[in-house]
């Protein structure tokens, strides 16, 4: 476990050592984003300051076994965190992202009334038959009214809590990685979460939402670092300090060298994180000015919390780089 302050700025992250005042005040007011080491998913939780948690995400590989685990580890972190589950935000319909969320509801984790469900509108989600119409069942049937808030060609504006507002936009189409982006903004604080997409739906976003929406000091990584993701205009736009990545070694989930290239071109200084090799990766800020840039906190814990109930395991650096592919063709994503 390593724990360690930095200073964010744009494209660049530092050592920082705040003073005791300033620890002690970044202690009581801050939003805590927790990236799970799932192995083959993706499972992010962020808390607030008033306890309340928002799960962007929550999947574990493409069976029912490891997500039905998942789903009741995941109730029982809330519970024993006191954390109120307030919004789930599944990022697009697929079961390494959102396989495990029908076993967590019905594991009955305490649930703000409403709940709400953030999500992209397209075909994809309204499948006849099959994992997606059964969790749709099971939310259907919680003793708690649920809000489902989806969005197409559209953006929304939601204020969280004090200091904290959420910008959802999504695009169009039928594609399964039309992903709902998340930018949360807390003071001076910015992250955004991206699911899977592809660079081509990443610059119709942006173009067409503006990079005042793409801004942020954190970038969750999309689509595990695929090479078919993360174009450079849109880290240019970005301009993160910190990229997060929930990674593990099989094809489709592994931070790929070209994207790792692409997040590290144009001289910046920004730490790149991925589960594989940190396991559970926990960001916290209190939003706050520090220095001429924000406050954070990274906590690194390997291995993570779920990781032997999952099988997912964490590596060495030298294994994980010595495994990094390239896939092929995709300009669209050298592109600036
Ligand atoms: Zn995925």
């Amino acid at each position: 476990m390593s724990t360690e302050y930095l200073k964010l700025t744009e494209s660049k992250a530092q050592t920082a050592h705040p003073g005791a005042a300033r620890r002690t005040k970044f202690a009581n007011s801050q939003l805590e984003v927790r990236m799970f080491n799932v192995g083959d998913g993706e499972a992010i939780l962020i808390a607030f300051p008033n306890r309340r948690a928002w799960l962007v995400d929550g999947g574990s590989g493409n069976g029912n076994a490891k997500n039905q685990t998942l789903g009741q580890q995941l109730a029982a972190h809330l519970r024993q965190r006191n954390l109120t589950l307030e919004a789930l935000i599944p990022s697009h319909p697929h079961k390494d992202h959102v396989g495990a969320v029908a076993s967590l509801l019905a594991a009955g984790p305490p649930l703000t009334n409403p709940l709400t469900i953030y999500r992209s509108e397209d075909a994809t989600w309204n499948p006849p038959s099959g994992w997606i119409k059964e969790l749709k069942d099971v939310v259907a049937n919680l003793p708690t009214p649920v809000n489902w808030v989806t969005l197409q060609n559209a953006h929304r504006e939601i204020s969280v809590t004090d200091g904290v507002s959420a910008h959802f936009f999504a695009g169009s189409g039928d594609d399964a990685y039309t992903s709902i982006f998340l930018q949360l903004r807390f003071h001076q604080a910015q992250l955004l979460f991206t699911g899977d997409s592809h660079c081509g739906y990443e610059r119709d976003l942006l173009d067409s939402f503006g990079e005042a929406d793409f801004r942020a000091d954190v970038l969750k990584v999309t689509h595990h670092g695929s090479s078919s993701g993360t174009a450079q205009r849109v880290v240019n736009s970005v301009k993160p300090a910190i990229a997060i990545a929930s990674t593990a070694l099989d094809d489709g989930h592994r931070l790929e060298a070209d994207t790792l290239q692409r997040l590290r071109n144009n001289g910046a200084q920004r730490r790149v994180f991925e589960t594989v090799i940190d396991g559970d990766i926990i960001l916290r800020t209190d939003g706050e000015a520090f220095g001429g840039g924000v406050l954070y906190q990274v906590e690194l814990v390997a291995p993570g919390l779920f990781e032997a109930a999952l099988g997912a395991t964490t590596l060495p650096r030298a294994t994980v780089d010595a495994a990094r592919t390239t896939s092929p063709n995709h300009p669209e994503c050298v592109a600036t």
